[in-house]
């Protein structure tokens, strides 16, 4: 189980976006769950991303990439 760093709700990790730290500091989304250095996790929840931006958790382009991709597995099923 893995704590979303917003909400801090826990889930299993597939339920979540695994990021990790970017050499600027940033997050940056890793689709593999495996790059190394410290992760964190995100909902798979356009409310959560949204939410994470407006606390400058995260930045704009790293809600779009995430959202795409909720858009992406959302026409697979
Ligand atoms: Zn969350």
């Amino acid at each position: 189980m893995r704590m979303c760093l917003l909400c801090r709700t826990r889930r299993a990790k597939p339920e979540l976006f695994r990021l990790t730290k970017d050499v600027d500091g940033s997050f940056i989304y890793d689709p593999t769950q495996k790059a190394e250095g410290r992760g964190a996790y995100l909902c798979r929840e356009k409310a959560c991303i949204e939410k994470a931006v407006k606390k400058k958790r995260i930045s704009e382009a790293l809600a779009e990439k995430l959202e795409e991709e909720i858009e992406t597995l959302g026409e697979k099923t």
